[in-house]
């Protein structure tokens, strides 16, 4: 049987794919169909070098999903032969605490998340609705972002609001990036043996930020809670702050509660204090041409990752790894160091050359040699996961229709 997955990250206006073969080898096709919904919707195709852009004149998310299968059937040389569809679905609520194959219950229970992720489900819905229409004859497999956090005990998920809004309404935290978090946990378990018995915090830093804390290889506490808003200081978002702001900023914008927590998510974080970019790669060229904006943000985004990081680790008896993962913690040293600082007291001592000179894409570990936590930079691949959570569910789904 083949082994190659296609991999689909559907977003309210944009639907991201990979087709990969269930290992670390790179992805066979991968690409982004953009702008959905607008007249200048189009798609992209990368494999094997090379990079092709087409307009998609059907602008929405099943014209996304047919240009894919089309150019898999125009291009027999690229071997493609997909064994099933893994969905990336950002919220998967009490419901979901690992990956499943989809089915119409399935489909309903991602539905009813949607109250907690309203840009995020009814997209993913959308999107498996139409590979299934597309794809008909292909196994389909959901993979949650919040399944990884499903293991936080209760002390740690509740928030201390009245106990009837969680029995009614399930408000409670549910944290993200748990694709991106088993992923790592995997990683160290294949470089630590021990790590099956040991403490590690992850540090997920990219556009979306946020910590978690793991025991036995299983998420302890995270930093995101009922949406990705809280934790950390984010690209856009502020990540966590008094809750009081949000009137108000509402009462002295003259806009609704929505509009003022649409400023928290949308313009906040390092765009909103740099006044610059969201990016952090651009703000490190300003702060180093001596802006003090910029320099300003990336400290405040370094000291709330260590605020976090020493805020989840109090769920912890003991230390032993601490990672650094997406587009920021695997690329920026200055970020890194920033955060290493300030969590001396973990016991943390970072090598300031190894950091600075670690390749990129690469494991690397960086801490002193006599230091007590060991100190990684490890690249994140999700896609991976949802390919590889994919084939299992198949081959598991296979064994038993045999059995039976
Ligand atoms: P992600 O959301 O994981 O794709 O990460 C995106 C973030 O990673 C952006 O803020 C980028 O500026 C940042 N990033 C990527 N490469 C670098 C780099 N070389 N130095 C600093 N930040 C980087």
């Amino acid at each position: 049987m083949t082994d190659q997955v296609l991999v689909i990250n559907c977003g309210s206006s944009s639907l991201k794919f990979a087709v990969l073969d269930g290992t670390e080898n790179p992805p066979i096709l991968e690409g982004i169909a953009d702008r959905l919904g607008s007249e200048h919707s189009s798609i992209t195709f990368k494999h094997n070098g090379t990079k092709q852009e087409q307009r998609l004149y059907d602008n929405d998310h099943r014209a996304a999903v047919a240009a894919i299968k089309k150019w898999i059937n125009e291009h027999p040389e690229a071997d493609i032969s997909l064994a099933g569809v893994g969905h990336r679905v950002v919220h998967g609520g009490e419901t979901f605490s690992q990956s499943v194959t989809i089915n119409d219950e399935v489909l309903k229970g991602i539905e009813d998340c949607s109250v907690f992720a309203p840009l995020h489900n009814p997209a993913h819905v959308k999107g498996i609705k139409e590979t299934q229409a597309l794809f008909g004859d292909l196994p389909q497999v959901a993979v949650f972002d919040t399944a990884f956090h499903q293991t936080l005990s209760a002390d740690q998920y509740l928030y201390p609001i009245p106990m009837r809004l969680y029995r009614e309404h399930h408000f409670r935290k549910y944290g993200f990036h748990g694709t991106s978090y088993r992923y790592i946990s995997q990683k160290l378990s294949e470089l630590d043996p021990a790590y099956g018995a040991e403490n590690a915090l992850i540090a997920h830093l990219g556009n979306g930020a946020s910590v978690c804390a793991t025991c036995n290889g299983q998420s302890v506490d995270t930093s995101m809670g009922i949406t990705p808003l809280e934790g950390l200081m984010m690209g856009t978002r502020s990540g966590s702050l008094d809750p009081s702001l949000l009137s108000f900023i509402a009462d002295a914008e003259g806009i609704t509660m929505e509009d003022a927590l649409n400023v928290l998510n949308k313009e906040s974080g390092l765009k909103g204090i740099s006044e610059i970019s969201n990016d952090c790669r651009t703000l490190e060229t300003a702060q180093a041409q001596g802006d003090d904006r910029a320099q300003l943000a990336l400290d405040m985004f370094s000291s709330r990752a260590a605020k976090h990081l020493a805020s989840v680790s109090t769920n912890l008896s003991s230390l032993e790894h601490l990672v650094f993962t997406g587009g920021i913690g695997e690329n920026s040293p200055l970020i890194r160091e920033a955060i290493c600082q300030r969590l001396q007291t973990l016991g943390i001592k970072i090598d300031r050359n190894t950091n600075q000179t670690a390749p990129r894409g690469e494991i690397s570990c960086i801490s002193l040699a006599d230091a007590p936590v060991k100190v990684w930079i490890i690249p994140t691949n999700e896609e991976l996961l949802i390919a590889q959570d994919t084939l299992h569910l198949i081959n598991q789904d296979t064994a038993t229709t045999h059995s039976a």
